[in-house]
């Protein structure tokens, strides 16, 4: 590793991060010893986030023998809500809804456990390509590295830095939490997570959900409304409009409260993944944009983007113009198609009697 400070840096400590050392450290211990991890944050960080982490996240977490035991409400019903109907899909812990700066920082430590050498409060800069590598620019320091990873999320600095010019593909998302009883709120009680599809009418291409959740060991609604976008071209919902509207319904609005907005990067087959040297995971190379869900698909990209470095340090070949295609021939590129896919399908603005056929069909795929 000689003029090399280390063999890969990753950039960000989020899922995608954190699960990109953890897979290195699992298929080759020597490479995860010699990676750093840079968080411009520290950890517990706040992250926007509905928090609803689905099976296949803790199936992944499984696979790496860690558990993240940090308080949750499981959730077994589903509701769904379109033009005054109601469909449920029924299935017992269909997923688990967490804050996502508890689940953050457990995954952090468990990697740290493991011998994860993360610098926290540190930024990335900028990066350029060196003979043999890449020298990565912080806030702090400079670092020579054989490979870069940008796991930094949906406002990825390193993509950027990338040269990547691509169309926009980026949906709106916007989050509060409000006040619950876990004896008498119907979603606590009944272990329900709403989706309201009403604004679909009104050009969202989205939905307005309702999780219950623990907020420092008190009952809480997780609200937002997530608009993906994924017809960039149509008139913008009023999301601001939407939301207050829905809030007021559910008798929940209050204009003190603080909305937050974060943009997702949504998962498109023809994207740009990776330049020599340089990967992408997570948000910042994008998730799936029908329900907006990127917890588990981040934590799938870490495992393949771990495969992909491990076989550049074999070959010594930095290229990854395999990349893509590693992506879509595992589980991860798969169930991205799909969702991708039933985005474009469901928002495609259909008449209302197609969409309430929809709910009615998957409900009885998922019951
Ligand atoms: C409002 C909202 C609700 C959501 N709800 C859900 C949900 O219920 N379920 C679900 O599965 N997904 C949900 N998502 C999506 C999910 O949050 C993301 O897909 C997921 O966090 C992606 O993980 P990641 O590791 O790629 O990025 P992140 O979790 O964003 O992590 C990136 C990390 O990089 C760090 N970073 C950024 N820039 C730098 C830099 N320059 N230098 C160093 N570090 C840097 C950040 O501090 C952060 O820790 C939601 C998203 C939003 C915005």
């Amino acid at each position: 590793m000689s003029g090399f400070d280390y063999d890969v840096v990753i950039v960000g400590s989020g899922p995608a991060g954190v699960s990109t050392w953890l897979h290195l450290h699992k298929f080759a211990p020597a490479l995860a010893a010699r990676t750093l991890v840079l968080e411009k944050a520290r950890h517990p960080r706040h992250k926007l986030c509905g928090g609803g982490v689905m099976r296949a996240a803790d199936a992944v977490l499984g696979r790496l023998r860690i558990k993240i035991d940090v308080p949750s409400v499981p959730i077994h019903n589903l509701e769904f809500h379109y033009q005054g109907k109601r469909f449920y899909w029924r299935q017992k812990n269909f997923f688990r809804v967490v804050r996502r700066h508890e689940f953050d920082a457990a995954l952090a430590d468990a990697a740290r456990r493991r011998g994860m050498t993360l610098h926290e409060e540190e930024a990335f800069r900028d990066f350029t390509q060196v003979d043999g590598g890449v020298e990565v620019e912080t806030n702090r320091s400079t670092y020579r590295a054989r490979a870069l990873v940008g796991a930094d999320g949906a406002r990825s600095v390193v993509r950027p830095k990338m040269g990547i010019e691509e169309r926009p593909r980026v949906s709106r998302l916007i989050e509060i939490l409000t006040p619950a009883d876990d004896h008498a709120t119907p979603e606590f009680v009944n272990h329900t997570a709403a989706f309201d599809f009403n604004g679909l009418d009104m050009g969202l291409q989205g939905y307005i959900w309702d999780f219950p959740c623990w907020e420092d060991g008190v009952a809480a609604m997780n609200r937002g409304i997530y608009d993906s976008r994924v017809y960039p071209n149509r008139p913008r919902a009023d999301l601001k409009s939407l939301f207050r509207a829905a809030l007021q319904a559910r008798g929940v609005f209050d204009p003190r409260q603080r909305w937050e907005g974060h943009p997702e990067r949504w998962f498109h087959p023809q994207a740009i993944y990776a330049r020599p040297r340089v990967l992408l995971a997570g948000d910042a190379a994008g998730v799936e944009p029908f329900a907006g869900e990127g917890i588990s698909f981040a934590l799938q990209y870490g495992e393949v983007a771990a495969a992909e470095l491990v076989v550049a340090f074999r070959r010594n070949d930095f290229n990854f113009a395999g990349y893509r295609d590693r992506i879509m021939t595992h589980e991860l590129g798969k169930s991205l198609i799909l969702r991708y896919r039933l985005a474009k399908l469901i928002y495609r603005g259909w008449p209302p009697v197609v969409v309430n056929l929809f709910f009615r069909v998957m409900g009885r795929v998922w019951s």
